[in-house]
């Protein structure tokens, strides 16, 4: 590079960084003193955060949803008057819905130093100008929410008055699956998965938030975020997410016999829906519930796979209850003093601490009825450290080990009978594409064993049709010729051939996934 423009590059990066510290804090007051007066009689997703009893201090802001962005590498979270707290960037990355996702770690402000903490974290989802997020902030709980008719709640969680974990202690333990790594398997050694999720809600629980995508965003980020925390390799994967039409009766037991039930009456189009979807698993959320979520079992069957949660408890707020009852689903358990049974896996139990440093994994319950510990978005594992301890035992406590020995079981429930944008059909199986769109001279071989010999036993590509001569977020670029994607971010390391005539003359040039 030359000095011009390596200056020119520096200057900018420079501007980069002055623009990026200089944006004001991410909240603002948005109350002119009968806002909430307002919002009480106009905005049912405030009546719902209004009325529930573990929402304690309740603002009314205007949050600058502008500043999350992929390439924003600090906010500045005014939580509360005189709190104000720096969240740095650890990951962040647009899902296939368009919504931008942007986790971070609170500095201390020198306190404790920056260093990481799983109990300083902050996790937003951004959806347009609305922003759903959770902050974790020195054992304090913060939501954001947006609200309907404008504006967002920022509110300071009572996480003691949140409603048990789940009524779970008579679920049936389901035939599980041969355990297929050692507690020593290295972590390269275990293939990653991905589990496709559906997520259903009903009419109450899309009223009680002011974006219920951006609110199940939220809980499959932060449960992916908690598999990469662990060791846990496991990508789960948004199917489709849609309404159900059903009055939910309150009693956990009872919605989700009705969610799983096929011929029942209730909510039985879920089943046709999942098949479109090739959804593994079904999670109906609910606004009013007796629990904070409930699964069909300790391990599920393609029968079986469908929990009930309850909005409130879905994300954060001390306890990540979205993907809790997918770990039961997975056969993960309680912490051993909650729950004594060790089968199937005895080494398959989350993790209670209750000394110094006190903190619970996903699977562990609180003390009760005097709390002792928070719980941290990590599965029990004996690899992973919480202040130099270690957040599991190699003989009790490895709900990791449970969630890595299952996912192949778990992401086998539904045999796709077609395929999702972007995927391969190599075996000549019965498919077709779930969008309809193969891309065109797509009939190729994934399989480099079967170039130049079989290519008949090859199948096709499902694309991504164009929108105004560009390949959308998420879609896939088959020709990079005349296409580019309209976020203009490519995947790294995306590129790839589906095209016959590239083989062998230039393989780097062909395809690309944009994000
Ligand atoms: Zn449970």
């Amino acid at each position: 590079m030359s000095t011009l423009k390596t200056a020119f590059a520096a200057a900018l990066a420079l501007c980069f960084i002055t623009s990026a510290a200089s944006a004001g804090p991410l909240f603002a007051p948005f109350d002119d003193g009968s806002t909430h007066a307002r919002a009480a009689l106009f905005d049912t997703a405030y009546r719902a955060l209004a009325q529930d009893p573990a929402m304690g201090n309740f603002q009314i802001v205007a949050a600058d949803a502008a500043q999350v962005t992929r390439r924003t590498r600090t906010i500045s979270l005014n939580l509360a008057p005189g709190l104000p707290v720096i969240a740095q960037q650890v990951d962040s990355y647009r899902t296939k819905e368009g919504l931008i996702v942007w986790h971070g770690i609170l500095l201390d402000n020198g306190v404790k130093g920056s260093l990481f903490n799983p109990i300083n974290t902050v996790t937003l989802v951004r959806n347009g100008k609305k922003l759903t997020g959770n902050v974790h902030y020195e054992g304090e709980w913060y939501h954001v929410r947006p609200l309907r008719q404008g504006g967002h709640a920022l509110i300071a969680v009572e996480i003691n008055r949140l409603p048990a974990d789940d009524g779970d202690a008579l679920m049936p333990v389901v035939p599980a699956p041969a355990d297929q790594i050692s507690a020593t398997t290295p972590l390269a050694a275990i293939a990653r998965t991905v589990i496709r999720v559906m997520v259903n809600y009903t009419a109450s629980a899309a009223a009680s938030t002011g974006d219920i995508l951006g609110l199940i965003t939220l809980a499959v980020a932060e449960t992916n975020q908690g598999y990469n925390n662990s060791g846990v390799q496991i990508d789960l994967q948004l199917a489709g997410t849609s309404q159900v039409t059903y009055s939910e009766t309150g009693a956990s037991s009872t919605d989700l016999a009705r969610y799983r039930g096929t011929s029942d009456g209730y909510m039985d189009s879920i089943h046709s829906t999942r098949t479109s979807l090739t959804a593994d698993v079904g999670i109906l959320l609910e606004n009013n519930l007796d629990a904070c979520g409930l699964a069909s079992g300790i391990g599920s069957t393609y029968s079986t796979a469908f929990a009930v949660v309850k909005v409130s408890c879905a994300t954060g707020t001390n306890r990540y209850s979205f993907g809790h009852e997918i770990g039961h689903l997975q056969w993960a358990r309680h912490n051993p003093e909650t729950d004594s049974s060790n089968s199937p896996y005895p080494f398959g139990h989350g993790y209670r601490r209750t000394s110094s440093p006190a903190f619970r994994t996903i699977m562990a319950y609180d003390c009760s009825p005097t709390p002792c510990a928070t719980r941290v978005n990590y599965w029990s594992s004996p690899y992973r450290l919480y202040s130099g301890v270690a957040m599991g035992t190699v003989a009790t406590h490895n709900n990791a080990r449970v969630l890595n020995t299952t996912k192949t079981t778990v992401a086998g429930f539904f045999a796709p009978t077609c395929i999702p944008d972007g995927g391969v059909d190599d075996v000549l199986s019965a498919t077709s594409c779930c969008s309809g769109y193969a891309v065109p001279g797509s009939t190729y071989c994934s399989n480099p064993a079967d170039w130049g010999n079989s290519w008949a036993s090859c199948k096709q590509i499902c694309g991504t049709p164009l929108v105004n001569n560009c390949v959308p977020s998420g879609g896939i670029d088959d020709i990079l010729s005349n296409t580019r994607c309209s976020s203009n971010v490519s995947v790294a390391g995306s590129e790839w051939c589906l095209d016959q005539a590239d083989w062998g003359t230039d393989w780097k040039t062909c395809v690309q996934t944009c994000q």
